[in-house]
Order: C-alpha cells, then structure tokens, then sequence
C-alpha cells in the first residue's frame, strides 16, 4: 500500500461515533488509500471496512459537482454559486421579512465538522436571531444528553475508552457493539480474551454478533429494560452490594421535583422483583439477579450503551436508571468504571452537542434559556445584549411538522438548509413529512444525490471531510483534526465556505468574518471562536488550539483549560479533573462541599455538587403489540453500511457485503405465517408498510421481528414503518419500538 502512496495526510474516520484515527493516502492529487493511524488512542491503528474504503467514495461519478437549482418544469438546471447563493439568500430574507425570523430553519448533522457546525449555529443564533436550529443528533443522542444533564449536571461521559481495558465487567445494553462501533468492539474483545475473568452482561432484545461474547444475555421485549434496570437496583439494595459511603457523599435521590432520602429508593425499586419483571420483559429472572452481582461486585463496571436505550419513549428515564445502577455501588470516577454512553455518529457529540446546534441549547451544551449564558455568547460573539432569542426553536420532529409550502398556513416554517444529512430517508413515519419537505424551500447540501435531494429546491455541492479539512470530536470528548488531502471534485465547496457566503449575502459578515477560500484557515478561525466561547467554563476547550491539534497524533479530550494541559481521561474526580483547580469551580456551590471531597460534579453549583438517583416510574413503549399488530418491530445497523447508504452504498466492496435490507423472523413466527427464508414479506405498521425478503433466525425472541435500517429502496424504507413518537424529555423519537403485523406476498 505505501509503495503505490506519495504522502500519508492524518484525519479521522467519516463514518461512526469511535473517532479512529486514520492516514490518507494520496498520489498524483488523488486520495488512493486509507490505513489505520497506530498513535491514535482510540483505535490504535486498526480500522474497520467502512473507514478502510471511505476514499472510494470520494471519485465516485455520483458526486455532486456544481449548484443545481430546480426549474419550474421539475428539472434541475446547473447554475453558478453566485447564482445559487442569491437565490438561497434572497428567499431566505423574503420568507423571514413575510412570515418572520423562525420561518427558515438549519437541519445540520453529527457528521459535520465542528467548525461547519459552529458556524451555521452561529449564524442563525448570533445573526438571523433565530433558534430554529436542528440536526440529526437529536434523532439518536438527545437521550444521552438528557440523561447526563439530569444525572451529572452535564452532558457526555465522565470517562474514556481506555476504561474498557480497565473494565472488570462490561455492561452492554442496547448497543450493537461489534457491528455499529466495529473498533471499540476489537477492544472489549481483546481485553476478553486477555482476561477470561471478565464478565460481560448484554441486555438486548436480539442475540447479535456483540452478545456472542457475552457470559450472560439479558434478552427482553423492546422498550421493557426499565424494568430490568429497576430490577437489577432492587436486588443490589436487597444484597447490601451498594456503596453506602459512596451514595450518601456524592448523591441524591430526587424525582425531579423533590429530595428524598435513600430508602424512599430502596422502596421504590421494591415493586420490580424479578420474576414479576420476567413477565414484563420475558427476562429471565435469575439473569437478572446474576447481572445484579455481576455489577455491583466486579470491582470495576463499564456500561455502554447506545441508540437502544436512546431512541425511546423514555430514553432519558433509560439513562437515569443505567446512571443510577452506577451510583448505588459507586461504579464511576475511577479506572474501568463509568457510564457511558456511545454515540452514533462520528461528530455528534463534538459538532452538536458541544457546540450546542441544537434549538434548545448554545455552545459549551449550555440551555439557550439560561439569561446568564446567553449574555456571555452575546459577549464572546461581540452583539448587542438581547440578541439571542431566550425561546428554544422547534426540536426535530416538530421542525419537519412545521415545514411546508407558503399556502399552507398551519406550517410556520417556510424553508429549510439541509446540510450533510438526509432527512427524507431517516425521519420516523416518513410519509407525515415528505410533503412539508417537498412543498417548502428546500436547500441541500451535500456530496451526493439523495432521497432528500430528490426533494430540493437548490443543491450545493459540498466538499467531502478529506477535502477540506476540520475537527470531529468522538463519544469520548476526544477532538482530532483531519487535515485537507486533496481538491474537491468540480465546483464542491467547504460547507464553511457556504455558511460565510450566506452570511455575507445576508449582511452579517460580521458574525461570520471568515470568509476566504482556504477552507483549513476558515476552521481555524472558526475554532478559535469556539473555544473562546468556552474558555473559563466547565467545558472548556481553551487549551485545544489548532495548533495543537495539528501537532497532536491523538488529539485532545476536553476540559483542557491551558496550552500546556494534556486533556482529561476523566471527569468530576479531584487529580484528574482540572476543573477542580479552576478558580470559582468549587466556590460556587457554596461552602457545602468539604474541602477534600474526592467527586464533585459539575451541576453548574447546585446539589452540592451530587449526582441525582432518579426515582423513574415504569413505562414501556409508546406502541404495543395488540391483536391487528402482534409483532414488535425493532431495527438497527449492519457493519458494512452507514446510515441511509448514500456514501457506502456507492463503494462495490460494501454494496456487495450487504446489498439490501431483509427482515429477521423467529422460526416460530415463520412457521406460524408459513414463511420460508427468501420469501417477501410485507411489514406493516400504523404508519406504513415496506417488503423485505424473510430471513429466518432466532437471534430474537418469538414475536419480535428485526430490519437493518440502510436500505435506500422505496419498497424497503424502514422508516416509513418507523414511529414518530417522541421522549417528552429529549423529544427523540422511538425509532425502536413498533407495532406491526407481517403477511407473505
Ligand atoms: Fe470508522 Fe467506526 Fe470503523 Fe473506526 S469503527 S473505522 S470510526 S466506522
């Protein structure tokens, strides 16, 4: 491979949520390999088949070249940028002077960079003064955001992924490890290997490849692991396995309203004992009380999860309660224990989360509703006090609920720019938002034709990561610099460059002043404007300059207060979390934290610094098998395919891997409905209906049926099928569980 390469350029991965470390081969101006990066602390030089052929994606015939806009016969007419800016920009200002500032929305992505990211943010918060900020984060990690910030006063774990290495027993829970974080994976097997002793506990509702591992498999009906977590508590209380010093130094039990003392918890979790639980969840009871042990006495317990326990109902609740199980027997802030939570997407957490593009929320994952924070943006970003809007905009669903054409006056927004994501393929329950999306104007951008194309008004052709260059931060507060390998293809544009163009069309260059054609010097001005905004605070970024990062083979995990700090491995703990050497950290809780207590987190100076214990009800799905539609229905990924396919699907190697979706029986239900493997099924919910050749297996339990989400085939979009139902707390939709019935064609 390197005989064939002239120079090896160090980036990130495009594709999942681990953030590995990779070298980008390039020769004669093109990339024409990519190996692992074996200094990178995530993945060590390994890498899994997507990372390996993603620069088979970037010569792609598909590739989106030049700005397209849409004539009024239907076609697309290949125009210039300054005639495709003008458009955008021109409508974009007669749609907010008619129907005002939160008619033009942002639905950006957790596969952004982080400047990009931080730039759009900015842009509509700073500039047009409008929250009407989304991105597709909130489809898949809002949970884990809500769970952290009700758990932990902020978001994102307290530790890293060499606490897997540290792991006594490994805690998976709706989390597809080996085929959605195929690299993380390679760890957790190794470290199994190394060390037989290791126990490892999946709690999933289908025997995957990752629970092939597992020493115990905690099966349940999707939505029902509440009640598994409850139960788990309950016998860890009645065992006396919880670390009383731990709970009463550094906890408190509340149900968001009141504080209660410990055994109002005790007596809460009473009710869940684990053969009742086993009717509920068809867990079995002695799983349970074996996972009980197993956690609370390992001596050091990792959990991980991720869009199982997310994408739910109650996905906050689902994270408490795993949160929870971690502070009655002390599991977190030292080697090998903690709670963590995955995410999906390889910038969701640096380019979304953290730099808060979400409506409700600013940069440093602060609430857009706190006056306090509001007025130090509005200071860091130079703009009159009162600027920044103190009303959250719409979360995800409610955006695309509200997106529709000028006639339509139930839809308040009027247009939408749609960066590197495809909403008409990922939106739950399709069919309600396909209308609002076409009807709307729609601005797209992005590398390839999509189903969410099909639908714009405007296509701007946007550079590809190894292209331009820029920051993607991974689940574990890690921020690593991809530097630019190579040109893009035709007229394709940083997205930095776009979002600057836009601002100066709209008057606001201000707000947005790097506007030059160097994409790489665009970032760094973006990044310095970030973690400015950060410095001095609980998140901050300050010491991560881009010079750092382009020296750094690794990258660097935020808090990193100074130039001259080498990043955190983890948080809340004294001697490890420089916030506790942070002036005003502990003061501002007051004199009510001993001197040398050794955890305090961060709860921005409440609680005494105390992690809540969440007193959570029960609750299942929001849908429920019944006798129309007796099936669960659940999906999920695959190892070669990245989320809608329009990247991976274009790579030979990838598409022959895994071609098309399919849809896992029971061999029960099989036989029940006389279904054979290869026969088309059609799944059905309240929502709408796909075909999928059968496969028959019992990885799942009788009466669950499983499809992997890519398929891009209209008969086969999983999503049309998919519920739309919201968490009240994240407002993430339950894309986990449906109800539905099946019928051989
Ligand atoms: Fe890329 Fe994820 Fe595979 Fe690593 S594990 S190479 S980040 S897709």
């Amino acid at each position: 491979q390197d005989a064939d390469v002239e120079r090896w350029v160090k980036g990130v991965c495009r594709f999942c949520g681990t953030g590995c470390g990779v070298y980008v081969g390039v020769k004669g101006g093109r990339a024409v390999a990519i190996k692992g990066n074996p200094d990178a602390k995530t993945n060590f030089g390994f890498l899994c088949v997507k990372g390996m052929l993603a620069y088979k994606v970037m010569e792609h015939p598909d590739r989106l070249k030049h700005p397209l806009v849409r004539q009024a016969d239907g076609n697309f007419k290949r125009v210039s940028w300054d005639e495709a800016l003008d458009l955008v920009t021109s409508k974009f200002t007669t749609l907010r002077n008619k129907y005002g500032k939160d008619s033009v929305a942002y639905y950006g992505s957790g596969q952004a960079l982080t400047e990009e990211t931080y730039t759009f943010n900015k842009l509509w918060k700073g500039g047009l003064r409008s929250n009407m900020v989304e991105g597709n984060p909130r489809l898949c990690m809002a949970s884990a955001v809500g769970g952290y910030m009700t758990t932990m006063g902020s978001d994102e774990p307290a530790g890293s992924y060499a606490d897997i290495e540290n792991a006594k027993c490994l805690f998976i829970v709706g989390s597809n490890t080996s085929e959605a974080h195929p690299i993380l994976f390679r760890r957790i097997m190794r470290h199994k290997l190394n060390h037989p002793e290791v126990k490892i506990i999946i709690c999933e509702p289908r025997k995957t490849n990752t629970a092939k591992i597992a020493d115990l498999w905690l099966p349940v009906d999707p939505g029902t692991d509440l009640a598994v977590f409850h139960s788990m508590a309950r016998e860890i209380i009645r065992n006396n396995w919880v670390d009383r010093q731990f709970i009463e130094e550094n906890t408190r039990v509340t149900d968001g309203k009141e504080v209660y003392d410990f055994d109002k918890y005790a007596a809460h979790v009473e009710q869940f004992d684990p053969e009742t639980v086993e009717k509920v969840a068809r867990c079995p009871a002695a799983n349970i009380r074996k996972a009980a042990e197993w956690f609370a006495n390992s001596g050091a317990t990792l959990s991980l999860w991720c869009m199982g326990l997310n994408q739910r109902t109650r996905g906050v609740w689902a994270n408490n309660l795993i949160h929870n199980l971690h502070l009655i027997t002390g599991q977190i802030g030292f080697a090998g224990a903690d709670s963590f939570s995955l995410t999906g997407q390889p910038n969701a957490c640096g380019g979304v989360r953290e730099t808060g593009a979400l409506s409700h929320l600013l940069p440093g994952t602060k609430p857009v509703a706190d006056p306090k924070w509001r007025a130090h943006c509005e200071k860091q970003w130079g703009l009159p006090e009162g600027t920044i809007d103190p009303k959250p905009g719409f979360h995800t669903v409610k955006m695309f609920e509200s997106l529709g054409g000028e006639n339509d006056a139930d839809k308040p927004i009027k247009a939408a720019l749609i960066c590197t994501t495809n909403p008409a393929h990922s939106l739950p329950n399709l069919n309600k938002y396909i209308p609002g999306m076409r009807d709307s104007f729609l601005v797209v951008l992005d590398i390839f034709p999509s189903r969410t194309t099909q639908l714009a008004d405007v296509i701007l052709p946007a550079a590809f990561i190894y292209e331009k260059g820029g920051v993607y931060g991974c689940s574990e507060r890690r921020s690593q610099l991809t530097e630019k390998c190579v040109e893009p293809p035709g007229e394709a544009k940083a997205d930095i460059w776009i979002a600057a163009q836009i601002a100066k069309r709209m008057g606001l260059e201000k707000v947005i002043p790097w506007n030059m054609d160097d994409s790489m010097k665009a970032n760094e001005m973006a990044w310095h404007d970030y973690i400015s905004v950060t410095k001095d605070t609980d998140h901050t970024m300050w010491g991560v300059t881009y010079e750092r990062l382009k020296k750094s083979k690794a990258g660097l995990q935020w808090p990193c207060p100074t130039e001259d700090h080498p990043g955190t491995y983890k948080r809340y703990v004294r001697g490890m979390d420089p916030m506790f050497e942070h002036q005003g950290f502990l003061e501002m809780f007051g004199k009510k934290i001993p001197k040398d207590r050794k955890i305090v987190f961060y709860m921005d100076g409440r609680n005494e610094g105390k992690a809540n214990i969440f007193l959570r009800p029960y609750k299942g799905a929001e849908e429920q098998p019944d006798a129309d539609y007796p099936f669960f229905f659940t999906t999920g990924r695959v190892i070669e395919q990245w989320h809608t396919g329009t990247m991976t699907m274009r790579v030979p190697e990838i598409a022959r891997a895994h071609p098309n979706g399919y849809v896992e029986i029971h061999p029960e239900d099989a036989q029940k409905y006389k279904i054979s493997s290869g026969d088309i099924v059609e799944v059905e919910s309240r929502r709408g209906r796909c075909e999928f050749p059968a496969v028959i297996t019992s990885a799942s339990l009788p009466g669950i049926l499983f499809v992997p989400m890519h398929d891009q085939k209209y008969e086969r979009l999983v999503n049309f099928i998919c519920n739309d139902a919201v968490d009240p707390g994240s407002f993430e939709p339950e894309y986990k569980v449906a109800a539905v019935r099946i019928k051989r064609l």
